[in-house]
């Protein structure tokens, strides 16, 4: 039995939306390897359109598209002669996710992934995933949809990607729990009282990861592990107490499945997003030498520890939305990204993130906005709305938690 050397595998091509990100680089990086076999056909970027540019050139993608239609100009500038189609706009975006293409990465930051990627999902793409705000945004749709269009959804999120090889140790129905790790982030040690007085340069520290602004504040925060397991809950159809999270500050272990005969499995890794990316790009075979080999003599220890709900609210609060479903979900994740902003604009305090979700959570179930979105459209009118009302909530909140 010997596998197909992979230089003779039949190229595969494959759309970049979020291409200029930090995921997206990493991308990159494994596609650009000699015999990766893929062919980048669309790229996709918010507004940088100089960097999309020099990246569309650089990896010969046909078309590059930019969210924000005041770049498009700058775009065609800096494509001129090059043969590549220049294109801006939401419309242009959800049509290059369209596109037919092997494989699509879902790299955008935020929920301004979601009609994109769904797009992807309902042309029954192979799809992988790192926009976890999409999932957060509208999982049960998101889900639906998928399975509706017979779309396979890879998950890249490195805990996700983790418990998806770890399935593969038994049988789905076998699974009593699965447990997704967090670093704890730069603030894991600190005081409350330190925790409070966190500037954006600090919480920009992350001490195992390098990763795009919002998802490193996340990280700060713990919501990106509240918006994890939102995520687990959508991607493996399991109740919510069935995913814990475990405080593993040297970021090795990624994601533990317990089988119901007490056996864990779990998937290490060297701290690279390459590796839970090259899973998914080479899906079912592997890429060779994704990230330098893991030594775990050098490394000597492994620590785990229960996470801090005093110090780090947001993950309850996540938990929370879960749990109550509806509406809140999309609610925690739209106030999240506006308080996200507001921390790293300087118009809020670390510790009023968490606040200004609670409030917007509160005040937007005070409205009767409840119901689970069942469009697209539904989920991004709760986005829009949950913006408004944590603008709106915003000098209240900052004021309180001074
Ligand atoms: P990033 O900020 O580095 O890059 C985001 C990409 O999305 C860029 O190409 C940007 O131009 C594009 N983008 C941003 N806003 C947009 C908008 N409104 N419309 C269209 N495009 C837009 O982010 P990242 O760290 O690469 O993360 C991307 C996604 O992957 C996030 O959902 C994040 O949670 C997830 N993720 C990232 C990592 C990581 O290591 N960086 C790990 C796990 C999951
Ligand atoms: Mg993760």
């Amino acid at each position: 039995m010997s596998a197909t050397p992979r230089h003779t595998r039949a190229p595969r091509t494959i759309t970049l939306l979020g291409a200029t990100g930090s995921v997206g680089a990493s991308t990159i990086d494994l596609i650009r390897r000699e015999g990766s076999g893929l062919v980048p056909q669309v790229v996709t970027a918010h507004r940088n359109a100089t960097a999309l540019a020099t990246l569309a050139r650089a990896v010969g993608a046909r078309v590059a598209v930019v969210a924000d239609p005041a770049a498009y100009g700058e775009l065609k500038d800096a494509l001129s002669g090059s043969g590549i189609e220049a294109a801006a706009g939401d419309a242009a975006l959800v049509e290059a996710a369209q596109r037919p293409a092997d494989l699509v990465l879902a790299a955008i930051t935020g929920a301004a992934g979601l009609k994109p990627t769904l797009a992807a999902i309902e042309r029954g793409a192979t799809v992988a995933l790192a926009n976890k705000e999409s999932l957060v945004c509208a999982g049960a749709l998101f889900m639906r949809r998928a399975a509706a269009a017979s779309a396979t959804v890879l998950p890249v999120d490195s805990e996700h990607n983790a418990i998806f090889q770890a399935l593969g140790a038994g049988q789905r129905r076998d699974v009593r729990r699965i447990i997704v790790t967090a670093s704890g982030g730069p603030f894991r040690t600190w005081t409350a009282e330190q925790i409070r007085a966190a500037t954006p340069q600090q919480a920009l520290r992350h001490p195992n990861w390098s990763m795009g602004r919002k998802i490193t504040i996340d990280s700060a925060t713990m919501m990106n592990k509240g918006l994890e397991v939102i995520e687990a809950h959508h991607l493996f159809a399991l109740t919510p107490d069935q995913i814990d999270v475990l405080v593993h500050p040297q970021s090795i272990v990624h994601g533990i499945v317990e089988f119901a005969d007490g056996s864990l499995v779990a998937q290490m890794g060297a701290t690279d997003m390459r590796i839970p990316i090259a899973h998914c790009l080479a899906w079912p075979d592997r890429i060779p030498d994704a990230a330098p080999r893991l030594d775990l003599v050098a490394l000597g220890r492994l620590d785990f520890e229960a996470p801090d709900p005093q110090r780090f609210p947001a993950l309850a609060l996540a938990r929370a939305a879960l749990e109550q479903g509806g509406a809140a979900p999309t609610v925690l994740n739209a106030a999240n990204e506006i308080a996200v902003e507001a921390f790293l604009a300087g118009r809020l305090n670390f510790m009023g993130i968490a606040g200004l979700v609670e409030e917007t959570l509160a005040a937007a179930a005070a409205r009767g906005i409840s119901a689970e979105p069942d469009s697209a459209d539904a989920a991004l009118g709760v986005d829009h709305v949950s913006r408004e009302l944590a603008l709106t909530l915003l000098p209240e909140i900052a004021a309180k938690a001074c």
